[in-house]
């Protein structure tokens, strides 16, 4: 076998370079929380990360080890959501051009955020125009690097800082419940968790809508799905990557999957009990518990909380519609 794409020195490597660029969020627990699982949950707050996304780990790890050639070139990502905004946050840290590829159509908010770190934004048609190729038009033309969200040595050693973090100001624990959506951040973490704790159960789950990493894991090679629907637009991935799918089939326990209706919820519990805005896809790992989906009674169970972006007008009319 391969050896894996990355190494947990690779991640006491990364998590050295963030150290003084990402915060490191607190762990929270809550009493009500542990009350409604049997658990003892200790939940890692990315959603108080910079730029609001445990994706400003991976994506300034990655920008950080460019060569002063590439440094000079700078960078270039598609993405309309956190992965965007961390890439033109961390380019603008480290004093580089950024070029963002994102919809027509990306919410204004988003737009304004990547626009306010100092990137330059091209728009694509995404119902007509292939972004893969305009992004790997302008890295061939413009002599920039293409770093993509998830399927990057460097980005997820990055996001396997978020795990090691936890492990550290917690303590190691039995179980890790990680969001998953191309499995940057599922990936990393597991790599960490395994590492400090060889017997650590490992779980990612992602929306019902969108099982493709499910179905990955049991049939054994990467399933491609359509653009799922699912209110967690951070895991609207279509597949899991080449690089990230080898170690969840070989670290991941399973992959679970939560509705809309569970991730509302949760969200309305972290807004309600715990005074924490977390996002849609930020609450697939907490959904798994907080729902009873997965049964922890009695153990030590790490949640990562993996963002807190969310369009205010539509957040309060998922909080409303909860039952
Ligand atoms: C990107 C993202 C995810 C999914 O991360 P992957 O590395 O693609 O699996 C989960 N939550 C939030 C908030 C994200 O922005």
């Amino acid at each position: 076998m391969n050896p894996l794409p990355i190494s947990f020195q690779d991640i006491v490597d990364a998590h050295v370079r963030i150290g003084a660029s990402a915060h490191r969020t607190p762990v929270f627990s809550s009493r009500t929380a542990d009350g409604l699982s049997g658990a003892s949950l200790f939940f890692k707050c990315e959603n108080l990360q910079r730029m609001g996304a445990f994706k400003f780990r991976g994506a300034y790890n990655a920008l950080s080890r460019f060569t002063p050639e590439q440094r000079a070139g700078g960078v270039v990502a598609y993405s309309s959501g956190n992965h965007a905004q961390a890439v033109a946050l961390s380019a603008k840290i480290l004093g580089m051009r950024a070029v963002i590829v994102m919809p027509k159509d990306a919410p204004r908010a988003k737009l304004d955020a990547t626009r306010g770190y100092g990137a330059e934004i091209v728009f694509y048609d995404r119902y007509t125009e292939d972004r893969d190729a305009i992004g790997a038009k302008i890295a061939e033309e413009g002599g920039l690097t293409l770093i993509p969200p998830y399927d990057h040595p460097d980005v997820m050693a990055g996001q396997g800082t978020a795990a090691k973090e936890l492990f550290e100001d917690a303590g190691a624990v039995d179980v890790l419940l990680v969001p998953l959506g191309g499995g940057g951040l599922l990936s990393g973490c597991a790599v960490a968790a395994k590492a400090l704790r060889e017997d650590c159960l490992v779980y990612g789950v992602e929306p019902e809508a969108g099982n493709d990493g499910q179905q990955s894991l049991k049939s054994g090679k990467i399933v491609h799905i359509a653009t799922p629907q699912t209110i967690a637009d951070g895991a609207q991935t279509q597949h899991l990557g080449k690089h990230t799918f080898p170690v969840i089939q070989s670290l991941v326990r399973d992959i679970l999957t939560v509705s809309d209706a569970d991730l509302a919820s949760a969200m309305r519990f972290f807004a309600e009990r715990m005074k924490l805005v977390v996002e849609p896809t930020g609450c697939l790992a907490a959904a798994a518990v907080l729902s009873g989906r997965l049964d922890v009674r009695g153990k030590r169970v790490g949640v990562i909380l993996s963002g807190g972006n969310v369009d205010l007008a539509k957040y309060a009319a998922l909080l409303r519609d909860v039952p």
